[in-house]
């Protein structure tokens, strides 16, 4: 049983103040593994003071010094990769394909910020003046429960590279990930106060780094809804804010795809991370010229997905992550099925043989219009919404026919082709004939996906503010 019931404050783990308990519960077989007490404002104004105290060392640190850290972070969190993908399979239901790469991943973003830092130019001369790019200050990092250990890492590798102190919120529904990881940020050996994790209510803690004056900079990830409270609530205290939010993205399947290999691809964008991810490719476009055996395709290849124990290698869908997350995707598979979408496969309730655990039935649904509420909400689990259209006109009209815009997919044998439609497309980032991200480059939303991008050198920058310094080299010229 795990028992979890401190912060991380000023560089030592500290009993929480707050007295909130919440079960952690494992979602594939619903037993209680632990508990954890939440933290409170009272912890996170601790927390803030602790990395305000850390800013000034941390804002004046040199490039080199950054690098080091960041490489210490990186070894601290490789050496607990093994921690971070059983928890992530413990506690999240992570595939173990897909834990293992979180768990890479956690490190790798260390590395690979440190080496975009160490060619980047923090000063630049534009005419008389020297442009600094200067930290903007403590940074308050809020992350969702479906990339713990992913969305720490990324964001708090961008905050140090660019010199500010943080304070990180995970969520409260992901304690077990988060312990696993701050102890590895602990064992990097930062100074302390530059790196402070606490766990708690968004209202609370989330809400008190939203407005506390001594936070400069929000970095969130989360659902658009809580975005734009977090917006209202930096208002104030003109907080700067990233927002890295819900998304309902397209998939374009083009007529001179190879079904054969565009469609497991296409499936795989959609259940990825058991649907619970913001890139999923949940609205499937495809020519109705090819609806016929296209349908047919995704029927076997859905058949064939083996939903299960997270731990088991075959497996590639495990449990959502909750009850409340199989509640929600019986609701909106009852809402396709009301609104006249077809079902052909998956449906309600467990798949067979699956009696315990928020495990859901991989479900697509064809025949979908994209006014239906499959279509235009975020269901965050396995439901596939196919969509026929008949040209690549209408194909662009549908797939940017939607409040959100984060990352869409392309499929198509002809490479030209494929680039116009995704040049069309609104979306923050389109992949074509691949569902593998760039981790350099730019990643986050248009339209109410967000604001601001994360990730190399465009992440580091959103933590960066540009000062003008014009000086004059000979007092009595300039006063002539
Ligand atoms: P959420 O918005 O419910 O919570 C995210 C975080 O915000 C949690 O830590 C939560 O405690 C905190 N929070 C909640 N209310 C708050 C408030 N008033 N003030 C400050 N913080 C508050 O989202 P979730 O359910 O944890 O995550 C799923 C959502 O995240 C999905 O919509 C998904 O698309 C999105 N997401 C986006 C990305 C991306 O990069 N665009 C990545 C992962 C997840």
């Amino acid at each position: 049983m795990w028992n979890l019931h401190q912060s991380y404050i000023d560089g030592a783990f500290v009993p929480v103040q707050g007295s909130e308990q919440l079960e952690i519960v494992n979602p594939a077989t619903e037993q209680v593994i632990g508990t954890v007490t939440l933290a409170n404002r009272d912890d996170a104004k601790r927390a803030i003071d602790a990395a305000n105290r850390a800013q000034p060392g941390l804002a004046g640190s040199t490039k080199a010094q950054r690098i080091e850290m960041l490489r210490q972070l990186e070894s601290a969190v490789l050496a607990r990769a093994d921690q971070i993908c059983e928890a992530t399979m413990e506690e999240y239901g992570g595939p173990l394909a897909r834990s293992r790469w979180v768990s890479d991943y956690a490190s790798r973003c260390f590395a690979t910020t440190a080496q975009m830092l160490r060619d980047y130019a923090f000063e630049r001369r534009l005419g008389d003046a020297t442009v600094v790019m200067a930290p903007i200050g403590v940074a308050g990092l809020i992350a969702p429960w479906n990339s713990t250990a992913g969305s720490i890492c990324s964001k708090l590798a961008s905050a140090i590279a660019a010199g500010c102190a943080s304070v990180v919120k995970p969520s409260e529904a992901s304690p077990l990930q988060a312990r696993i990881v701050t102890e590895a940020l602990h064992d990097a050996g930062l100074p302390a106060g530059v790196v402070n994790v606490l766990l708690g209510r968004g209202g609370d803690v989330g809400d008190e780094l939203s407005t506390n004056p001594g936070i400069a900079k929000i970095s969130f990830t989360g659902s658009t809804q809580t975005g734009k409270l977090i917006a209202r609530a930096g208002l104030d205290t003109m907080k700067r804010v990233s927002l890295a939010l819900s998304g309902k993205s397209a998939t374009v399947i083009l007529d001179d795809a190879d079904l054969a290999t565009a469609l497991p691809m296409a499936l795989n964008a959609a259940f990825m991370n058991n649907g619970q991810a913001c890139v999923a490719g949940t609205r499937l476009l495809i020519p109705n010229v090819h609806m016929k055996e296209a349908i047919e395709r995704l029927r076997a290849e859905v058949a064939a997905m083996r939903v299960g124990d997270p731990r088991d290698a075959a497996t590639a869908v495990g449990p959502l992550a909750s009850q409340a997350q199989f509640e929600r995707v019986q609701h909106f598979i009852r809402r396709g099925t009301a609104q006249g979408a077809t079902l052909v496969a998956g449906g309600l309730g467990r798949p067979d043989g699956l009696d315990k655990g928020w495990f859901v039935r991989p479900t697509v649904f064809a025949g979908v219009r994209n006014d239906m509420d499959i279509a235009r909400e975020e269901i965050f689990g396995p439901v596939l919404s196919v969509i026929g259209y008949d040209d690549d006109e209408e194909a662009i009209a549908i797939a940017n026919d939607s409040m959100y815009g984060l990352q869409a997919y392309v499929f198509s044998s002809e490479p030209q082709r494929a680039l116009g439609v995704a040049s069309r497309l609104l979306a923050g980032t389109v992949l074509i004939n691949r569902i593998a991200p760039e981790l350099i480059a730019p990643f986050g939303g248009v339209k109410q996906s967000g604001v601001g991008r994360e990730f190399g050198v465009f992440g580091m920058e959103a933590f960066l503010e540009p000062k003008t310094i014009v000086a004059t080299r000979n007092l009595n010229k300039e006063q002539q």
